[in-house]
């Protein structure tokens, strides 16, 4: 889908309209730099947001604006020359950021699990379909049953495998044998062998077919509907991301510059990045000229304390220059940075 028109409401909409849905991830003032010769770039900062169970949560925004650096940081997984400067990462009421690296082990794939970038190279080029699965269960001790540890294990991957929508005889298999789309299937087999609370998926159909894109984003619905796990989507193409999530979260230049609603996203944006971002989507309606964002993304290296839109936003003021606007509540699952809502903006 590439209009705004065909927005559907999601299969989880009652996670996002329940009032008294228990927060699984709470993310708070996360920071999270890359050092290089030239400085430090700021890739996310003092990024705050939840996830509520069974809450399908997309964050949005242009390339290189922090998206992937979030959800890698979020789950511990940066990697040199990043680093996580500072805040708090909340899982089950447990801070990820705090935890020895055991403890940390522990709790991956059993309650955090990640859905890759390109299965290819997540997965394990010389071992069996099979054994890659098996690998994370036995180090959880999945088994614990009582039964005959390999047989149980065998059973789970025939299970795994049909429930994200592959024949079993895929167990037999290696990676160089399965097309890009089964690739994307046994990551998401492996994400889901222990069934986690949050799944965190990162542009799960990056360099996959349209038709194939959209089989992925109902198998994770599927996955997500059955474990009633929250999920945390990283996304580029903004009709998946409609059509799957019921919160979406806007970043830019490293900052989460909006949260709400998926329906509010689309017919009533807040931040003028959004609205602009909104704008320039296709319409099936209206043949018009492609709608573009006027100006560039600002680099990340050694940003200053300003709103970093101000140069291509046209509401810019005075105060936007020298000062981030601070998160405002505007609602429900609406939040909102923009000096336009400032307390004394209103
Ligand atoms: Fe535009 Fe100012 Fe809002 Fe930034 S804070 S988006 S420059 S109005």
């Amino acid at each position: 889908m590439t209009t705004t028109e065909t927005i559907e409401t999601t299969g989880a909409e009652g996670a996002a309209g329940a009032s008294a849905a228990r927060d699984v991830l709470v993310v708070k003032n996360l920071c999270v730099y890359y050092a290089t010769p030239e400085g430090e770039v700021k890739a996310v900062e003092d990024v705050s947001f939840s996830l509520w169970q069974g809450e399908r949560f997309a964050l949005v925004g242009e390339s290189g604006c922090g998206k992937s650096t979030l959800a890698m940081g979020l789950m511990r997984l940066t990697r040199a020359p990043g680093r996580i400067v500072s805040g708090q990462v909340f899982l089950n009421g447990r801070d990820l950021l705090a935890l020895e690296d055991r403890e940390l082990r522990a709790l991956r794939l059993s309650e955090i699990a990640l859905i890759p970038q390109g299965a290819m190279n997540s997965l394990n080029p010389v071992m069996r379909v099979a054994a890659q699965i098996i690998d994370g269960l036995a180090d959880h001790q999945a088994d614990g049953n009582g039964k005959n540890s390999d047989e149980a294990h065998r059973q789970r991957v025939d299970q795994l495998l049909t429930t994200v929508g592959l024949p079993p005889s895929v167990k037999s298999m290696y990676p160089h044998e399965l097309s890009g789309g089964m690739k994307q299937r046994v990551a998401m087999a492996i994400a889901t062998s222990l069934s986690p609370t949050v799944i965190v998926a990162d542009e799960p159909t990056s360099a996959l077919d349209v038709v194939v894109q959209r089989q992925i984003m109902q198998t994770l619905g599927r996955l997500q509907a059955g474990l009633e796990a929250a999920v945390l989507l990283v996304g580029h193409d903004m009709g998946l991301v409609a059509q799957f999530a019921d919160t979406i979260g806007v970043m830019y230049a490293g900052r989460l510059v909006e949260v709400a609603p998926v329906q509010n996203i689309f017919k009533d944006p807040q931040h003028p990045y959004t609205r602009m971002l909104i704008q320039s989507l296709p319409t099936l309606d209206e043949k018009r000229d492609f709608v573009g964002i006027p100006g560039m993304p600002p680099t990340l290296l050694n940003l200053p304390p300003e709103c970093p839109f101000h140069p291509r936003c046209p509401h810019a003021m005075d105060i936007c220059r020298s000062e981030f606007p601070a998160q405002r509540e505007l609602g429900p699952r609406r939040q909102v940075s923009c000096h336009l809502y400032s307390e004394d903006a209103s």
